[in-house]
């Protein structure tokens, strides 16, 4: 921005001003500061800054300009005091659910999340001394309040969840967490803030894989948490210097970018996720689609209500077995096979042989992911030219 002030400016503004002083930088693109450390005026700043008492720039694992760039606009846009970027989505998950906890404390989390973070809550947290609690039936807000103890530290939830597209009350966690004195934290990677903002609905931490449609085209991994000043000031002290989960410059000057367009890609990623869900659920071929934008989804009316659109992750059920499911996959001539989400290509992936196979057949359907479903992340092509490869690869079904 040109002038610091205190107008309220709306949602596009921010993703393309906020953090970027164009007349400090004399460049009206963000500059990246492709350094690791930075001169100290003085003893006495040096010492001042190491005490944390004044703002500035200690080192480059703590901190860079071009990262605090990033971090200022994505803490505008979630509507946060302050957000902190990370080397990874899940570098994110893991320092901001360790922070809130010591060892024999436990947290309540919908059983419904990423691959990844089902891997670090069932094998690296309990290895630590922390016991996830996973909610089996996460649209209950009872089996939540049931199970929450002194030892709880916060409720975790991932909306909409990544593959199984379930989508949760933030409100009523909210309110819960909040009745217990505890925080919610949302995992906002599927939604984006442009669709979903968890701290207007209640939610007090709102953690990223920027690498998905925050960044929007697939260029790098990366993550951000954001909250309060006071957590994310904490974290920043200690678990952040202290681990080093620091990210690129680069990668915030890529992420930089990438928000500027943020809320007419997500736009367009709702429309055509839409459109293609739509000409599923009309397809013989196909056994269900599992969409929040479709008035079938169980969770289609509080989506509506707490979303602005619904994203471009979709999932659909093949008829046949496993061998179909496949050949769809390998059929498609312009979609492509990778397990990857939130970015301009559409792509697909096959969750049981690739980002959930490391759970057991059992372990899958129990979280609503059977052997024949295909996840789709829909991008930004003409709609039309998506249609006619998806009728191609289905037309395989035997
Ligand atoms: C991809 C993803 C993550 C992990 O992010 P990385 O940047 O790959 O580490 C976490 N949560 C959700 C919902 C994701 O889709």
């Amino acid at each position: 921005m040109k002038k610091k002030s205190d107008k309220k400016y709306g949602f596009d503004t921010h993703c393309i001003h906020t953090g970027h002083d164009v007349l400090k930088t004399q460049t009206i693109t963000p500059p990246i500061y492709q350094s690791v450390a930075y001169p100290y005026e003085s003893a006495e700043y040096a010492a001042k800054l190491f005490r944390y008492e004044i703002e500035g720039f200690m080192y480059g694992r703590m901190d860079n300009p071009t990262n605090k760039m990033f971090e200022e606009r994505l803490a505008a846009v979630e509507l946060t005091d302050k957000a902190l970027a990370t080397s990874s989505g899940m570098s994110a998950i893991f320092m901001a659910c360790i922070h809130l906890l010591e060892k024999g404390d436990s947290f309540l989390t919908s059983n419904k999340v990423y691959g990844g973070t089902n891997k670090l809550f069932t094998d690296t947290l309990p290895r630590l001394g922390f016991n996830p609690i996973f909610i089996e039936n996460p649209s209950n807000i009872e089996s939540w309040s049931e199970k929450i103890t002194k030892d709880a530290k916060f409720l975790y939830v991932e909306t909409p969840s990544n593959p199984n597209l379930f989508v949760g009350d933030i409100p009523a966690l909210s309110k819960l967490a909040h009745e217990n004195e505890i925080p919610l934290m949302v995992d906002n990677t599927v939604a984006s803030p442009a669709l979903q903002q968890p701290v207007a609905l209640g939610a007090d931490i709102v953690i990223h894989s920027a690498t998905k449609y925050l960044s929007g085209n697939s260029s790098s991994i990366s993550g951000v948490v954001a909250g309060s000043a006071d957590y994310i000031d904490d974290i920043y002290e200690r678990d952040y210097r202290n681990i080093g989960p620091s990210i690129s410059p680069f990668n915030s000057w890529l992420l930089l970018l990438g928000m500027e367009t943020l809320s007419l890609r997500m736009k367009k990623h709702s429309d055509n996720t839409l459109a293609l869900a739509e000409y599923l659920e009309d397809h013989p071929k196909v056994e269900s689609v599992l969409y929040p934008g479709l008035s079938n989804h169980p969770q289609h009316e509080l989506a509506k209500k707490q979303m602005k659109g619904f994203s471009g992750l979709m999932s659909f059920v093949t008829k046949g077995g496993l061998e179909d499911a496949k050949n769809v996959i390998d059929s498609f001539e312009l979609i492509i096979h990778t397990g990857h989400l939130g970015t301009t290509k559409t792509l697909a992936t096959h969750p049981a042989f690739t980002t959930h196979q490391q759970l057991t057949s059992e372990e899958r359907l129990a979280i609503g992911i059977p052997n024949t479903m295909i996840r789709m992340s829909v991008g930004l092509e003409d709609i039309d030219d998506l249609i006619e490869d998806m009728d191609h690869a289905l037309s395989k079904i035997r």
